[in-house]
């Protein structure tokens, strides 16, 4: 097993991954920037280097700073954690090149799975399902452009080639709105993501968020951990998520996800990803491949007993799989919130200082933080400073517990968004399960809280 790794990111993500190499044996390096410097999980390393100022450019987006962090270390391995560097394929191919393992897939497959159109053409090729749409790229021609909207059917979406984070997308309803739609989100994709390409979607209106959790190691063997749920979205981005998905039926899940293995087994995949679908009626849509650990893995770390980053270092090193598809039975149901420093109702950050922390705890709860009391939340990086994952042998336990837990953890000093949690846990859909991915908009815009 390596010696020594150095975790590439900071907060929970950096003490998640340091927790699973002490449990492995493996020594570790945090690099952290200066606002960082006196988080406890940079402490509890083994080796720290600061390796920039604040600002995430200038330190945890810095090649060479990291990759000297590594050399001075004698670091073997480097774990990108989630966000930052972890998607970018110059990087991934730096660190191999610099003599270090990337913990992840192979620079070629993020760079293949990275582009939009060549993920989808690629899981055409596996015969993975996707929305339908255009044949790749959209053309020049306007009237190709409109000829392919009438083909797929209003309403569409232009989606950027190069988009991430949510950004770069347009959904258009009307054939006199396409054309300056096309023109707006290519000058938008060009200045976003350095990319004009813009490919089309049919624009699917009540559709489910449910991904694929997939494990594969460098002998050609490729397993899925089950879904997740992450409907519960604002902007885009995801509030809740649940493991297993309620209501889809397992025989559908299953073909899915031997769909997804079989697609990993045939781009060469390496490491923990991630399949995301829109769900429909009864139908998967792919729309995208997250090629490194996702904030939500805990929930199918609790229904599996899989410890994924665990997985992804062993992988990493070139140990085989140690589990086979039939090995991986689901029990139970996992909830988790994710606690952000923010206004719970005007969702504007609330950085500064914690001046009292109560943890949850309890049967089946697990919480992943790297807060404490005294802790500052910097201004610099994401609100997310916690994860409470509720586990329960049924969805209403797992529920229960996490009414429970979020009445018990105290974070004074910043605002946090648990009392919205608290609302979610309460409401009646949500307890009825499969809501769509607009449901917590719709939900905030009729409360008069926020503007859709
Ligand atoms: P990003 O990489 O920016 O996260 P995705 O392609 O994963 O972009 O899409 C993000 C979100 O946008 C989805 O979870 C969904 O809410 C919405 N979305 C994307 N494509 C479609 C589509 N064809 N129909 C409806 N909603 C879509």
């Amino acid at each position: 097993m390596f010696e020594k790794i150095l975790i590439a990111n900071r907060g929970e993500i950096a003490l998640r991954i340091q927790r699973a190499c002490r449990e492995l044996g493996i020594k570790t390096v945090v690099v952290h920037s200066e606002a960082d410097r006196d988080a406890k999980y940079v402490k509890l390393a083994d080796e720290s280097v600061c390796i920039g100022p604040a600002s995430s450019s200038l330190s945890y987006l810095n090649v060479p700073a990291i990759i000297s962090a590594a050399e001075v270390t004698d670091a073997q391995a480097i774990h990108p954690g989630y966000g930052f560097l972890s998607e970018n394929a110059d990087f991934a191919e730096r660190v191999e090149t610099s003599g270090f393992v990337f913990i992840g897939p192979k620079a070629e497959t993020i760079r293949l799975m990275g582009d939009k159109v060549s993920a989808k053409n690629a899981m055409k090729a596996a015969q993975v399902p996707c929305v339908p749409g255009s044949d790749g790229e959209l053309p020049e021609d306007p009237k190709e452009v409109v000829k392919i909207a009438r083909a797929v059917g209003y309403p569409v979406i232009i989606k950027a080639a190069g988009g991430g984070g949510g950004r770069g997308m347009r959904v258009v309803h009307t054939e006199a709105a396409l054309v300056n739609a096309v023109q707006m989100t290519k000058q938008e994709a060009g200045s976003f993501f350095g990319n004009p390409a813009v490919y089309m979607e049919k624009y699917l209106e009540n559709p489910r968020h449910v991904e694929i959790q997939v494990l594969a190691d460098q002998h050609g063997s490729a397993i899925y951990l089950g879904e997740r749920d992450c409907s519960m979205q604002r902007r885009h981005q995801k509030v809740i998520e649940e493991a297993p998905a309620p209501q889809i039926p397992a025989r559908l899940i299953n073909r899915i996800g031997e769909r997804c293995a079989d697609a990993c087994r045939k781009i060469g995949y390496r490491g923990a990803g991630t399949f995301e679908f829109l769900y429909e009626n009864g139908e998967f849509y792919f729309i995208e491949m997250n090629t490194r650990v996702q904030v939500e893995h805990p929930v199918t770390e609790m229904i599996t007993g899989v410890d994924i980053v665990q997985e992804q270092i062993r992988v990493a090193f070139g140990e085989k799989l140690r589990y086979k598809q039939k090995d991986i039975a689901l029990r139970g149901h996992a909830i988790e919130c994710r606690i952000n420093a923010e206004d719970p109702f005007t969702f504007v950050p609330c950085p500064g200082k914690i001046e009292f922390y109560h943890p949850a705890g309890g049967p089946g709860i697990r919480v992943d933080t790297h807060i404490y009391q005294g802790y500052t939340v910097p201004s610099h990086y994401d609100s997310m400073v916690a994860k409470v994952i509720a586990y329960g042998d049924t969805r209403d336990q797992a529920i229960r517990r996490m009414r429970i837990a979020l009445s018990e953890m105290s974070i004074q000093g910043i605002k946090t968004n648990i009392p919205l949690h608290q609302e979610l846990m309460q409401d009646a859909r949500f307890i009825e399960g499969g809501t769509s991915i607009h449901y917590l908009e719709q939900k905030l815009a009729a409360k008069g809280e926020v503007k859709l």
